[in-house]
């Protein structure tokens, strides 16, 4: 269901009205011209790291993908409200891709759906996985910094796309009228 929005974040088209947060967005757009795409969600182990205020460690390769490129808000109220909140928000989280937001969510950004669906997908993963690596008590086998930093690259130039591509045939699949 698509709502369309100005920059200033009054709906243009569309059947609903949208969330106050909005504001989120549209300062991160404005101040990151990069970030073509703002997802913003909560999925679980993303939350439960964000319970713990922490960010994930990085004990797979996947999680290359997020190397230099997190951050934590350790300190979230809950209220993106304004557009001045939002500003602030935004300079804060800089020129991260992906920022965890203390006992509520994530926000990640992207040059494009691909990257950014991608993001959004992998570090609901990366979370789980470190956190089931936290429950074992035991130190993960460290990454070389120079092999992430390779892997980083290449999850962002070729994996993204792959991913987005998968997704997008099976969306069709399950449902034809996304076409229309
Ligand atoms: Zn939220």
């Amino acid at each position: 269901d698509i709502c369309v929005v100005d920059e200033d974040a009054h709906v243009v088209r569309g059947r609903w009205d949208v969330t106050p947060a909005i504001h989120l967005h549209t300062e991160l757009h404005r101040l990151r011209p990069d970030a073509r795409v703002v997802i913003h969600n909560h999925p679980y182990y993303v939350s439960l790291l964000a319970a713990l205020g922490m960010l994930p460690e990085l004990v797979h390769q996947t999680g290359s993908l997020f190397l230099d490129d997190m951050y934590l808000l350790d300190k979230y109220d809950g209220e993106i409200d304004a557009p001045w909140r939002a500003v602030e928000l935004a300079s804060q989280i800089g020129s991260a891709n992906l920022a965890i937001l203390a006992n509520h969510g994530a926000i990640i950004t992207g040059r494009n759906l691909a990257e950014a669906v991608y993001r959004a997908a992998s570090i609901e993963r990366v979370c789980r996985l470190a956190y089931d690596v936290m429950l074992t008590g035991r130190t993960p086998s460290p990454m070389n910094r120079g092999d992430m930093v390779g892997m980083q690259a290449s999850l962002i130039e070729r994996a993204a796309d792959v991913y987005w591509a998968g997704a997008a045939r099976m969306t069709i699949k399950a449902d034809r009228s996304v076409l229309d």
